[in-house]
């Protein structure tokens, strides 16, 4: 993408009503505008970045095993009445009518949707295991939207609801969501830590938060510091193995880690004092087995093995696909802007033109664009003609990982210069040399 003709509406000015540095960014960088109270447009370079987290979830999704669908935002009450949720989820719900005057609802979660397209479609054991899910716009009238995208109102969910003949293997797939969510978060960068979290009304210790620490989040969090060491990595799962999703779950769920409603001052105070840790994190997804809540609701039955009606064992995990943004940002930034990590960056490198206009730096820009591009990598070059104080500043507050700059003095001896925007390191080099650099990081043969 050129700059010169892309849709990048950069702030020069903090906004005021930002309170936390990821809102101000969003906001600065001209990836968000506010189109209501925590209701956002998606502006092109926040839109970008939105969609490539959704294509790591995407992508980790159905490496599990689990099946891809979509379904609408709006619903109507009845399933909702049948659930017993119509009534309970107060005021949080944003409630309809329409023409005929028949209760509608923004949906906030699908999971009285999901059992009915299951008790609609499904009726043998032999049909299980099943894991539905999809990646939609919730709505959550909350008391108090605020942080921009971290606490909206309209936000964008992945939620996966799992189908099973037993609760073990109910447990199975909930294992099968820990690993998966622990593989995209990394994907995108992040530290996602799994936090034994509050069953709320349901109970039970079948329910996992993720929380990536940040001061300016919204949950307070005791953990063991050891947790912090560990790594999902690059390791090989089968996810069709039982004992080998159990043994991941047990390595990163085994040391104290737990939000405040969980909390055991006792049992913290069992680990040695100097790996007692209470922080902030934010939480960017859930995961949770609530046995047959729903199906006994609803009447989602499937003929055992037995010839026996049985309820099936259900779970829901979400992931909150807008909200990562913010936590992203949160946890990777400095004074000047945004840090992409390449995972999910919207950009996959900077050019910056310090002299456009001049041939040979124009020459030299276009062939390293071109070059790129044709790696299947997508560049974003600033030939814009404002000064280069300027072009650094932006690329700086965008957060791009990496930057080429192209100038006529570097060019007389044959160099651009290559810039880690983690790192703030340059390096001087041949502009073939930079090209192989970028490809070499983003995994692309030359
Ligand atoms: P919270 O406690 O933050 O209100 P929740 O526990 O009610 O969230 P879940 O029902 O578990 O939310 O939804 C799954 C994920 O969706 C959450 O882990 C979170 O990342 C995201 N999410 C929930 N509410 C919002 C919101 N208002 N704005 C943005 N993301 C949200
Ligand atoms: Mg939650």
């Amino acid at each position: 993408m050129r700059l010169s003709r892309y849709f990048l509406p950069v702030l020069k000015e903090t906004p005021s009503e930002a309170q936390i540095v990821s809102h101000r960014y969003m906001l600065r960088a001209g990836m968000i505008k506010q189109a209501s109270a925590g209701i956002y447009s998606w502006l092109p370079l926040g839109y970008k970045v939105l969609k490539r987290i959704e294509q790591i979830v995407h992508d980790e999704q159905v490496r599990a095993g689990h099946i891809p669908m979509l379904m609408p935002t709006l619903q109507s009450a009845d399933l909702w009445r049948e659930s017993g949720r119509y009534d309970d989820y107060g005021q949080e719900m944003l409630r309809i009518k329409d023409r005929h005057d028949r209760d509608m609802l923004y949906g906030p979660t699908n999971e009285e949707l999901i059992t009915d397209i299951f008790r609609s479609h499904v009726s043998s054991y032999k049909d299980l295991p099943l894991t539905l899910y999809h990646i939609q716009w919730k709505f959550r009238d909350e008391i108090r939207p605020r942080f921009g995208v971290m606490r909206g109102r309209e936000f964008l969910m992945k939620d996966g609801y799992n189908f099973d003949l037993t609760k073990e293997d109910a447990l199975h797939a909930y294992n099968r969501h820990l690993v998966s969510y622990l593989r995209s978060y990394e994907r995108m960068g992040l530290q996602a830590i799994p936090m034994r979290a509050d069953g709320g009304p349901i109970g039970g210790d079948y329910t996992h938060e993720f929380l990536v620490l940040a001061e300016t989040g919204e949950s307070e969090v005791f953990y063991d510091s050891e947790i912090t060491d560990l790594k999902f990595g690059d390791r090989a799962i089968d996810y069709d193995s039982v004992e080998q999703c159990q043994a991941v779950l047990e390595e990163f769920t085994s040391r104290y880690a737990r939000t405040d409603e969980t909390h055991d001052e006792a049992l913290f105070n069992l680990i040695p004092e100097a790996r007692r840790r209470n922080a902030r994190g934010i939480e960017v997804g859930q995961i949770f087995y609530f046995g047959t809540k729903y199906s006994d609701a609803m009447n989602a039955t499937v003929q055992g093995p037995d010839g026996k009606a049985t309820p099936v064992h259900m779970g829901s995990h979400g992931i909150g696909v807008s909200r990562l943004l913010g936590a992203i940002i949160e946890a990777s930034h400095d004074d000047r802007g945004i840090i992409w990590p390449e995972g999910v960056t919207p950009f996959h490198c900077g050019i910056v033109n310090l002299k456009t206009g001049d041939a040979e730096a124009d020459a030299a820009c276009e062939a390293i664009y071109a070059a790129l591009t044709a790696l299947g990598l997508e560049p974003l070059y600033d030939d814009t003609d404002e000064r280069a104080g300027g072009k650094f500043a932006t690329m700086d507050l965008i957060g791009l990982p990496w930057r080429i700059t192209v100038g006529p003095r570097g060019l007389k001896n044959g160099i651009v210069e290559l810039t880690s925007r983690r790192t703030g390191e340059s390096v001087e080099l041949p502009p073939e040399q930079a090209i192989e650099r970028i490809a070499q990081i983003y995994g692309k043969a030359v």
